[in-house]
């Protein structure tokens, strides 16, 4: 049975939890597995608007179940908080609908500090973070210092394990930032008042989904932020600390054996950018500044406005083919029509030399953008679902995106509603 990912394809806020939101109707399991905290699924639905940091997209639809994999920063404080914020909007939330890997490992309440004190320390040489203590996670779980959630378990080896980390934290703390250690009792505290909370949705997920698979319940595996912010082939180091290609799902949810069968690539209409670290299309001025304010451009986690450009067509490609996409949404096309001309950076100059090519990172600071103008339609196309009613030119648009690209759009979103979509006929079932 179909196991599908839906995953960014440039620098994220493409619109992803909105399509995963759409897309879910059609599955059984919905499964985050990589990222945490620090991501930003905007949906709009009949239960009204959420910004979803770590639950799965799939959260609002009643027969599906969720899954945090094993690849995901669970952060037990921020998802004990999320759960009830999203509860008492009336959506069902319980071990029935959200489970949580037991091999998922825990985001501890230094990570955040750590996060702020190592930005703190690079100054105007920060790496952009949303200071919710992901790359702080990450490196520890690289180097083995931080818990397993099914270590909630076995409260005897845990604590032996807390103290053997604490050791090692607060000499971080202490000597290197020159900030204030953490005590036993702190972590007590936090095991009572957050990690007790998300005990019940714990349990063995690689088995669960394994046996799911085999007996045909239908996956589909939400990836966070692009794939440009990919640790091994993404922009370093403005990149996230974890894998946001499709190719590491399976792992990252705990199911190496299920084979993804499609891979929907999410594009924005332009190109949109949080933080820091090169952005060769960029726009500056007042044209940024109308862009942004027609796409709402401002980040949904931390508010912090978004660096805009016209769509990155060497950014774009490379990010197809890092995802292995086999079909792409492209989404926010209603927000351009206000332009009557449509800018697009149709390639890169480098060294006085055209490219159509993505480069390595440490030369996209001295690459610039090569500009070329479409025509706009000047018209509302929020309320259009079918893709013969498109004016000519937003068709001809999609087109150039897709030709440029080599993968198929087959889907468009026109507004940010789950009924604001149009699904392209030749791609249609
Ligand atoms: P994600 O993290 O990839 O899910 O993306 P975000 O949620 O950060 O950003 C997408 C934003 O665009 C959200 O505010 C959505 O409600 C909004 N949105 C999504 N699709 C459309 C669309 O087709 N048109 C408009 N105008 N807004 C959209």
């Amino acid at each position: 049975m179909p196991a599908d990912a839906i995953v960014g394809i440039n620098w994220g806020d493409e619109g992803k939890g909105r399509m995963v939101d759409l897309l879910t109707e059609d599955h059984d399991i919905v499964i985050r597995y990589q990222g945490g905290g620090n991501a930003g699924h905007t949906v709009i639905n009949g239960y009204g608007k959420f910004a979803l940091h770590l639950l799965p997209s799939g959260i609002f639809r009643p027969n599906v179940t969720n899954v945090l994999g094993n690849g995901v920063a669970l952060d037990p404080q921020s998802l004990a908080e999320e759960i009830e914020e999203v509860r008492s909007k009336g959506v069902h939330i319980g071990p029935d609908n959200l489970m949580i890997s037991d091999r998922a490992s825990l985001l501890m309440p230094w990570h955040k500090d750590l996060d702020g004190l190592e930005e703190q320390r690079l100054a105007d040489r920060k790496y952009g973070s949303t200071k919710q203590g992901i790359a702080p996670f990450y490196s520890d779980k690289a180097r083995k210092k931080t818990v397993l959630a099914g270590e909630l378990f076995y409260p005897g080896r845990l604590r032996a394990h807390l103290a053997d980390i604490l050791e090692w934290e607060d000499l971080v703390l202490t000597k290197i930032y020159g900030t204030k250690p953490y005590s036993m009792e702190d972590l007590e505290k936090w095991l009572a008042d957050s990690c007790e909370k998300i005990k019940p949705y714990i349990r063995d997920t690689g088995t669960y989904l394994r046996e799911a698979d085999k007996a045909g319940k239908r996956l589909l595996f939400e990836a966070q932020l692009g794939s440009l912010r990919d640790l091994d082939l993404g922009i370093v180091p403005y990149t996230t600390s974890s894998n946001t290609t499709a190719a590491y799902a399976p792992v990252g949810a705990g199911c190496p054996s299920v084979k993804l069968d499609s891979v929907l690539g999410v594009v924005k209409a332009y190109s949109t950018c949080v933080g820091e670290g090169p952005f060769v299309c960029e726009m500056s001025g007042r044209e940024a500044d109308e862009l942004r304010e027609a796409g709402a451009e401002y980040g949904a986690k931390t508010g912090r406005p978004r660096r805009v450009g016209p769509l990155d067509i060497p950014a774009t490609r490379y990010g197809v083919r890092l995802q292995a996409a086999t079909e792409l949404a492209l989404t926010k096309l209603d927000v351009l029509s206000y332009m009557k001309k449509i800018p697009v950076c149709a390639a890169y100059s480098l060294d006085g030399e055209r490219t159509e090519d993505f480069p390595f990172p440490a030369a996209l600071e001295d690459a610039s953008p090569v500009i070329e103008y479409m025509e706009g339609w000047g018209c509302d196309i929020s309320k259009i679902r079918r893709w013969e009613d498109l004016p000519q030119a937003a068709r001809r648009y999609v087109e150039y995106i897709e030709k440029a690209c080599g993968c198929p759009i087959s889907w468009i979103s026109v507004g940010p509603e789950r009924e604001s979509i149009i699904r392209r006929p030749s791609c249609a079932e």
